[in-house]
């Protein structure tokens, strides 16, 4: 069975307490390869390496660095079917959306990472005629990366890029639930001549090897993608020891949908914010707030074209709904819909688990499930699902939807169907939400800052927001 090595140093290297853990492939149900169960003393050695590699690096010319972060972009290009089936295969997610989002997105980047840097520049300002400040940004030494499962190279990169762009070193770690394309990436790294040090991929848990980067005091920048809860306890940890920090964490987000919308585009666009990556997508739209006269036909539209999603093998190409990304979320999925139910939900369509044949008898597959009658309070309604979970709720005013929509402690995205330009923008302006999308969902341009308010997180990732994150600011006043 495939042994996924750690990636310290320019090596690709065994654990140092030769411990694995089971990587479970979940269209299977089964395990088919092993990652390294590492702990302090591999973060030691990927430390250690960062730190012999970061002069020359942060030194490097920019147009030098540049190139090769330009090299790790086109070798991702390369590798794309590789890695597209890697993580299809690592993830349960449809190949098809592997090849059409999270490995183009990787490769986007390390492009637009590698690309801007080379524009980078800090500020000067005059103060009256008595002083000149020039403000100097220079890499914060090695960065912390932590990063999910759920679009496991896209997140990985999307930290990692602008943190070897700003010229730092970098100690990281994807989730041990999806470490094969970060593996892929270490010998990609290797191929485009990446200098040995500069990026350490490091596998494991959690609570051993991500709060050993967390908590070592030589890593003064963390950046982390994951669940709110992880957040706080990361938080905890690094906070006294006053660590940069750029958290990105869960969301309850709202779909509104406006009487006055194009009814098509909100249907279809509803479709794939509610149900992409099996709902396993932080900016999936749960909660589905429909104005009470088009609700009705909203439901029927919308639960016809829910149960003609094609439930399959992630490999098949018509496949719209892979499965989910371990037996425990998919027991965590199921168990927020008896918890619906519980709570005086009706379950319209789906919400059970789903047995394939052809070897797939044992995978973590459900049926979409959509559910109405609820109150906006309820905990189905506050509680992020993470899974192809979402409810429907009329509301009566403009009012009445923004109040659910900013009812919830998230509040990282938001999308609002409307025609009417001035509801648009009236809206946007009162909903809590780092980003909100009118008449589309994830359109994202690279150069916005992205990130969530509430208990979504803190700290904006994204265009030159990464590279100032992953720098340190000195103020020089000389006096004129
Ligand atoms: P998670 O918090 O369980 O794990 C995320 C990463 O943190 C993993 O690599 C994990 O090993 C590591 N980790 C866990 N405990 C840790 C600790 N104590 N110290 C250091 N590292 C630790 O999240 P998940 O289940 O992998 O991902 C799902 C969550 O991520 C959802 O809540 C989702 O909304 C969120 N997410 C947010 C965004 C965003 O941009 N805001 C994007 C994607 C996913």
């Amino acid at each position: 069975m495939e042994k996924i090595a750690n990636y310290i140093n320019g090596a690709l290297v065994p654990p140092g307490s030769n411990h694995y853990l089971d990587n479970y492939n979940p269209a299977k149900g089964e395990v088919y390869s092993l990652i390294p169960d590492s702990d302090e003393k591999d973060v030691e050695d990927a430390v250690a390496a960062a730190k012999s590699a970061f002069a020359a690096w942060s030194e490097l010319p920019i147009d030098k660095r540049s190139a090769i972060l330009l090299k790790i972009a086109s070798l991702i290009e390369t590798h794309h079917e590789e890695l597209a089936l890697a993580e299809c295969i690592d993830n349960g997610k449809p190949l098809k959306l592997a090849k059409t989002v999270d490995i183009p997105r990787a490769a986007a980047n390390f492009r637009f990472y590698g690309s801007i840097i080379t524009g980078f520049s800090s500020e000067s300002h005059m103060t009256d005629v008595t002083a000149i400040n020039y403000t100097v940004r220079k890499p914060v030494g090695i960065a912390g990366c932590i990063s999910p499962w759920n679009l496991p190279l896209y997140l990985f990169t999307w930290k990692i890029a602008p943190a070897l762009a700003a010229g730092n070193c970098v100690v990281a770690k994807p989730s041990e639930i999806t470490p094969m394309t970060a593996y892929l990436l270490s010998k990609i790294c290797i191929d485009a001549g990446l200098p040995k040090g500069v990026l350490n991929i490091v596998h494991g848990l959690g609570s051993k090897a991500g709060e050993a980067i967390i908590a070592h005091p030589e890593i003064p920048a963390i950046s982390f993608t994951g669940g709110t809860v992880t957040g706080k306890k990361i938080a905890t940890i690094a906070g006294p020891m006053f660590k940069k920090l750029s958290l990105e964490l869960g969301g309850k987000n709202p779909n509104i949908i406006f009487e006055d919308c194009d009814f098509d585009k909100a249907l279809s666009t509803s479709i794939q914010s509610s149900f992409s990556n099996q709902g396993q997508i932080c900016l999936c739209g749960s909660r589905i707030l429909v104005h009470e006269s088009i609700y009705e036909r909203f439901k029927d539209s919308f639960l016809e074209k829910t149960r003609n999603l094609v439930i399959g093998d992630p490999l098949a190409d018509g496949t719209q709904i892979g499965a989910l990304v371990s037996d425990n979320h998919l027991k965590k999925v199921l168990s927020y819909v008896a918890l619906a139910q519980q709570e005086g939900g009706t379950v319209l369509t789906g919400g059970k688990q789903v047995h394939l044949n052809k070897g797939l008898e044992n995978g973590y597959f459900m049926e979409p499930a959509v559910i109405e009658g609820l109150d906006y309070r309820c905990r189905t309604n506050q509680e992020e699902i993470f899974g192809p979970v979402v409810t429907l709720t009329p509301f009566k005013s403009e009012e009445e939807a923004v109040l659910y929509a900013n009812s919830t402690e998230y509040g990282l995205s938001a999308t609002i169907w409307t025609e009417r330009l001035n509801r648009a923008h009236r809206v946007s302006e009162r909903l809590k939400s780092g980003i909100i999308w009118v008449n589309c969902w994830m359109v994202r341009d690279l150069r916005t800052p992205f990130g969530g308010m509430k208990q979504s997180g803190v700290g904006r990732e994204g265009g030159v927001e990464a590279l100032r994150f992953f720098t340190e600011v000195k103020n020089v006043c000389v006096k004129i």
